[in-house]
Order: C-alpha cells, then structure tokens, then sequence
C-alpha cells in the first residue's frame, strides 16, 4: 500500500488489527499520537494535497458507530436503515464526494476496534431486522486487502441472520461466492465520468465485469447509477452506459437498482467550494431544497425519469430505487 505516514492511537497499538496493518506497510513511517481528531481535525488542513500523500491513521472509535441512513441516501425498502462508519475517508478521489464537504481532512482513518461495532449491531438487533450499509464514507472492499474490514461485514452477515449488509464500491472487486444477506453494489458512471471526475477508480467496464462474474458466482448484486451528473450530452453517455452494461450483465438478475442525481447537503457544499475553488462540480449553480443542493427541479426530474426509462427495458420497475 502506498502510505508513507501511518499516525497510530497509543491506545489502538493494543489491537490485532493494528499489528495486521503494520506488518503489511513496513516501510511506512509510524507516529504515535494521543487522539485521532489531533491529526483528522486540525484547522487549515490543505484536503486537496493531502489528497496526493495520502497518510493512514489508525485510530479506535468511542461514542456513535453507527448511524440512522440520512434522507438523502436511498433505504431500498428496508425500514431500519442504517449505515456504520468504521473507516473515514477513501482511497479513490471523486471530485463530487460528499466526503469534501464533510471532513476537514482527506487522510484516512482506518477504526480497529471492530468488536464494538459487532456489539452496536448486536443491540441493535434485539429491535428487529437491519439493513446497514457499510461503506458510505469510504471503499470498504477498495482497501480490504490492508484492513480486512469488507471481510468482517460479511462474517457480520453470516452470523446473523436479520441483518442485511450493502457493500457499495467504484474498485473492480472479485466476489466468489454468495452470502445471502450480503449485497454487492457496484457504482457505474459513464466513461466521461470515471475519466474526468472519479480519479484512481476501476474504469467502468471493470466494474460492469466484476459485477457479472459476482452474479455469475451466485452473488446478490445492486448497480447504482448513482450519482448521475450532468455532463454535456448526458441523454448519449447514459444509454451507452446503459447498453454497455446490458451487453454483460443478464440485468434481469440484480437484486435492484439505484439511480439518484447528484444531491450534496448544502452545507457539506460550502465547505467544498471554499476547499476547491476551481471545482466544476462543486461551483455549479445548484438549487437548494431542505438543505439539499441539487440540480433545477426539471433536469433532475428528466435524468432521473430518462435513466429509469431505459432500465425498466431490462428489469422490473419494482427493482428499481430512485432518491426522491
Ligand atoms: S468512491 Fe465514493 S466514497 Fe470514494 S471518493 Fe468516490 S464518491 Fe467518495
């Protein structure tokens, strides 16, 4: 992995996992530091730069591990949504994550003290059935080779049986085998896209292949078009999306589908646009609505209905999720 600076909790140096991290980037230059916030939080953090050295922090998590799903997020039906944040931040470097608003660094902090979350999910449980998403601030399945993290949501989902686990992901990941409760999401966006605005992410025909093979090997699969930006000719590069991923993908057999519009809360937005001035996407002149930055009304109502128009000739209506 190619973190040159790993800053470790004193407390977190107590953890298996810590250990496990370590001994896979050696040569790493390993800081020991009181908290995590010391180093995650400081004032005037230059987040784009960081971007580029990205160091590793490794931390444990007190207080709240997992979270009530915002409005924004989609809950595919299910209505104890949640989703849990065991690591902050991502490898890749979208320039439209939500994540540029929300934290003040772009170093990752990766948790390690996974048996808390086991107990969270566990007494959470005793109230009825969840559907947690695991991997909303961050690629779980992007970073398990170094983590092991994706690995423990789905020994999670294995040992019981009332809890649904989403794994979302923008990396070509190999699924081999089916856990029935486990749904492998894989974000598609047009070749526009992945080229000009999801930097470091797997190219979009590696995604559609790794999510074949993962029905293929029995697994559940969710595609989500999700977050759909509006790029010059946007009617083209859907549907030749859409085609694309007919052309591998049987779509009668995903789980389901998720197609949202880009959507930021509007003060996540602020914070973007102060850290990147010359972003296109974050300066675009988006309508807000409840604390929601969005696209005009009309457009976002057309994108939306002209990506599901073209699905529904592949997969029942039923199957698929829109945001709003
Ligand atoms: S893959 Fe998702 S979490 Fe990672 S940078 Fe892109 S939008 Fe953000």
């Amino acid at each position: 992995m190619r973190f040159a600076h790993i800053y470790v909790e004193e407390r977190a140096f107590g953890y298996p996992l810590t250990e496990k991290i370590l001994s896979k980037i050696p040569d790493a230059h390993v800081i020991k530091i009181k908290h995590y916030k010391d180093v995650f939080d400081r004032k005037r953090q230059d987040a784009p730069l960081q971007k580029d050295h990205q160091a590793l922090i490794i931390a444990v998590r007190d207080g709240s591990r997992i979270f009530k799903g915002a409005p924004v997020c989609q809950s595919f039906g299910n209505k104890s949504f949640y989703y849990a944040s065991s690591m902050m931040n991502c490898p890749f470097d979208c320039e439209y994550c939500y994540l540029k608003g929300m934290y003040p660094s772009s170093n990752m902090v990766v948790f390690v003290n996974l048996e808390d979350y086991r107990n969270d999910v566990e007494e959470k449980l005793k109230e009825g059935p969840m559907y947690v998403c695991a991997s909303y601030d961050t690629d779980l399945l992007a970073m398990n080779s170094l983590t092991g993290h994706a690995d423990f949501w789905k020994d999670m989902a294995l040992t019981y049986d009332n809890l649904l686990v989403e794994l979302r992901t923008k990396a070509a990941v190999l699924v081999t085998g089916n856990i029935p409760n486990v749904i492998y999401a894989f974000t598609v966006s047009p070749s526009e896209v992945v080229e000009s605005l999801e930097r470091n992410t797997a190219p979009v025909s590696a995604r559609i292949n790794a999510a074949a093979k993962a029905i293929e090997a029995g697994a559940k699969v969710r595609l989500c078009f999700d977050p759909i930006i509006k790029i010059p000719d946007w009617e083209k590069a859907y549907k030749d999306l859409i085609d694309e991923c007919a052309a591998s993908i049987d779509l009668g057999r995903l789980t389901d589908v998720s197609v949202g519009t880009f959507r930021i809360s509007s003060d996540y937005l602020n914070r973007m646009r102060k850290a990147y001035p010359d972003s296109k996407t974050a300066w675009y002149p988006y309508v807000i609505k409840d604390g929601v930055a969005q696209y005009e009304p009309d457009t976002d109502k057309a994108m939306q209905e002209f990506v599901c128009g073209l699905l529904e000739k592949h997969i029942g209506r039923e199957k698929i999720f829109t945001w709003n």
